[in-house]
């Protein structure tokens, strides 16, 4: 291999009409950095002239040459240049000045493809704008023109969409909550709407052709009323699943709140009731009954079981409650959906008014319960991409621009990819 193709592969560059000498590497301060400087010599061949067309024979000759700097990926930690010195021909025929050109870098643009790649590649990561700026030697504006080539807010593609899908929301700007669609195979981004309202996401649904909603056949969601009337409306023929972690979320939380009340309506044994909140929400059957040591707060040797048993023995209303709160667990954790509707269509006068709305609510969503006993998708991938959401959103201080975001999370999450022929957006299907 000849030492110019060498330096090509070094710099990731392809065009063979770039030539560099034996000295082609020079130090400089630009803008107050120890810069390198890459020195080369662009040239082209023609067999005809690209402004009249007439075939070349001998007719365009060299017409002196043009220096242009170039930003490339930096070298070493160094900010990088290369210093292409442009042969300019002339036509004889056409009296027009022909200036070469080449692939590594587009027409009148100082920032060469590899740097505009290498950017497309870092906002796949969770980081600032202004550090693949910074790291790349480039202007935040440049990032952002670079990202906005690829990614369009109005070309989303409507005419896919998975078997099954997960929807939630997050708070995406300033008391302004977004609707995430992801697939839930593989928690991949689908889209993001600005907005929660039901009409508006209606409207949005009404995008995605009727034939593909139809071949829709799981969503999961949490226990939200208003999206599941939009979902059996723009779905019909999904079976909806309610979240089991949100199922799980509801009753602890009314455990919880019991659990404060009696804390706060005993005051001898409060600091007890404080320290062991966490014994409360463990399954029954996973507490340790075999193990004797001391508690704080309590004279005698105990076991786990002991504590929650002294402290239930305290209240009547939390008791029962939490009796309540362990058998629907049981239900769940053994997907005996029989169990479950057997246990929530009793009638319990004792436990505290929290749990009550709770098994209320229960009994409403409990067909869509089944099917998260049957089917085997849960919103966790949608919680990890609610993560990445949240996480590029403090990393970048916040967004003031939505499309900007969401040009990241759909980035971060790995739907669109450039291509190379075209900039329109491509979907990787399963
Ligand atoms: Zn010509």
């Amino acid at each position: 291999m000849s030492i110019n193709n060498s330096i090509l592969k070094i710099l990731n560059m392809k065009d063979k009409n770039l030539i560099f000498n034996d000295n082609f590497v020079e130090e400089r301060i630009i803008k107050n950095k120890r810069s390198l400087i890459i020195k080369g010599y662009l040239k082209n061949d023609f067999e005809k002239c690209p402004k009249c067309g007439c075939i070349n024979e001998y007719t365009i000759v060299k017409c002196g040459t043009k220096n242009s700097l170039i930003k490339i990926p930096k070298i070493s930690g160094l900010d990088s240049y290369l210093e292409i010195k442009k042969q300019i021909y002339k036509c004889n025929i056409c009296n027009k000045k022909i200036t070469s050109t080449s692939s590594i870098v587009d027409y009148r643009c100082r920032i060469s493809n590899n740097t505009k790649l290498s950017i497309i590649n870092e906002s796949k990561k969770i980081l600032p704008h202004t550090y693949i700026a910074n790291s790349h030697n480039v202007s935040n504006m440049t990032v952002q023109r670079v990202l906005d080539r690829i990614y369009n807010s109005e070309k989303v593609y409507k005419s896919y969409l998975p078997e099954n899908i997960c929807i939630d929301e997050f708070t995406a700007l300033k008391r302004k909550m977004a609707f995430n669609i992801c697939d839930a195979e593989n928690g991949k981004t689908i889209d993001i709407v600005l907005d929660r309202k039901i009409d508006i996401l209606e409207n949005y649904l009404n995008h995605f052709l009727p034939e593909v909603r139809e071949k829709v056949k799981n969503v999961v969601m949490d226990m939200y009323k208003p999206y599941l009337e939009l979902i059996t409306k723009m779905f019909v023929n999904a079976k909806i699943i309610i979240d089991m972690f949100h199922i799980v979320q509801l009753m602890s939380r009314s455990l919880n709140k019991t659990r404060i009340k009696a804390m706060k309506g005993d005051k001898a044994n409060y600091r007890k009731y404080k320290r062991y909140w966490r014994l409360f929400f463990k399954p029954r059957l996973e507490l340790d009954s075999s193990t004797w040591k001391k508690y704080t707060c309590f004279k005698d040797l105990m076991t786990e079981v002991d504590v929650i048993d002294y402290l239930l023995s305290q209240n009547e209303e939390l008791k029962n409650t939490y009796e309540l709160y362990q058998s629907i667990l049981y239900a769940l954790q053994r997907k005996d959906y029989d169990l479950f509707t057997k246990i929530i269509n009793e009638e319990y006068p004792l436990i505290s008014d929290y749990m009550k709305t709770t098994v209320e609510t229960l009994r409403e969503f409990s067909p869509y319960i089944k099917n998260t006993l049957e089917q085997p998708y849960s919103n966790g991938v949608m919680e990890r991409n609610n993560n990445t959401c949240k996480l590029i959103k403090r990393v970048a201080f916040g967004f003031r621009n939505f499309n900007n975001f969401k040009a990241r999370i759909l980035f971060a999450t790995n739907v669109f990819r450039p291509t190379k022929k075209n900039d329109d957006l491509l979907f990787i299907t399963p």
